[in-house]
């Protein structure tokens, strides 16, 4: 099963095509940002490291993503989807060696396209659901039943301290400055696939289907 990056902004939709790939095609996610999440809110050590760094829109350090790349990655396995990682040459260099030491490849970077005020809209919309992690948007991808989660029936729908204007202005610095060069490093390797991401859900997850089945491993 191939390995692939999604890349784009914040708010770009990595996270929601990255579960529709995950149900479609059984692909594995792994969302540095879920991680880190789920780190502060079980109260370990790194979890309140990463907080204040994470509420102001700051990149943490790329030892610590890389890290918890890396246990993953030590667990076995392949078809993975890197949502959120890596976002620094730093962590793209990790990301290969630790590749190459399981004996996988990387497959397909695909760069999420979208501009800055889709951004803005997508980031101030989201709620997410806190049992499953479905992702949903006030008007472009309501829940069915106001307040109840449309896969898991849950009522535990949570918005994102950091979905934020302020914090978002800081998330969007850091990825121009950081995390966009990432575009002509993986164009360089020849593995870098551009779709629309400013069309709908479904087209977009078709854009990324016709990839993942042209891409090499697919
Ligand atoms: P979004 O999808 O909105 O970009 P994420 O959930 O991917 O948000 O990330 C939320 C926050 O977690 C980031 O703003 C950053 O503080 C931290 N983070 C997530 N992934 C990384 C990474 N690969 N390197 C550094 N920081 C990260
Ligand atoms: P990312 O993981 O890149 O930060 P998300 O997948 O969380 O982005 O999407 C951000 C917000 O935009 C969510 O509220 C999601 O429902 C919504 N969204 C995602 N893709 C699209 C799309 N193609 N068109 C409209 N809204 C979208
Ligand atoms: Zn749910």
């Amino acid at each position: 099963m191939p390995n692939i990056i999604l890349l784009g902004p914040p708010g770009a939709g990595k996270g929601t095509q990255a579960r529709r790939l995950v149900e479609d095609r059984g692909l594995v996610q792994l969302s540095t940002g879920d991680m880190l999440r789920a780190a502060q809110t079980s109260g370990t050590e790194m979890g309140r490291k990463v907080a204040a760094v994470m509420a102001a829109g700051q990149l943490v350090t790329d030892d610590i993503v890389i890290g918890l790349i890396g246990e993953k990655l030590a667990e076995g396995g392949s078809g993975f989807i890197f949502d959120g990682f890596p976002r620094t040459l730093a962590q793209a260099d990790a990301l290969g060696d630790l590749l190459a030491r399981a004996g996988q490849t990387l497959d397909a970077v695909i760069e999420m396209q979208v501009d800055d005020e889709a951004l803005v809209d997508r980031i101030s919309g989201r709620f997410t659901c806190g049992n499953c992690g479905e992702v949903y948007h006030d008007r472009t991808r309501p829940t069915s039943t106001p307040g109840v989660c449309d896969v898991c029936g849950s009522s535990d729908l949570r918005r994102r301290a950091d979905d934020n204007a302020e914090s978002l202005r800081q998330r969007l610095m850091e990825y121009y400055k950081k995390t966009a060069p990432l575009i002509g490093y993986y164009h360089h390797a020849g593995k870098l696939f551009s779709v629309d991401g400013l069309a709908e859900i479904e087209d977009v997850a078709k854009s990324v289907a016709r990839v993942l089945d042209g891409a090499k491993g697919a």
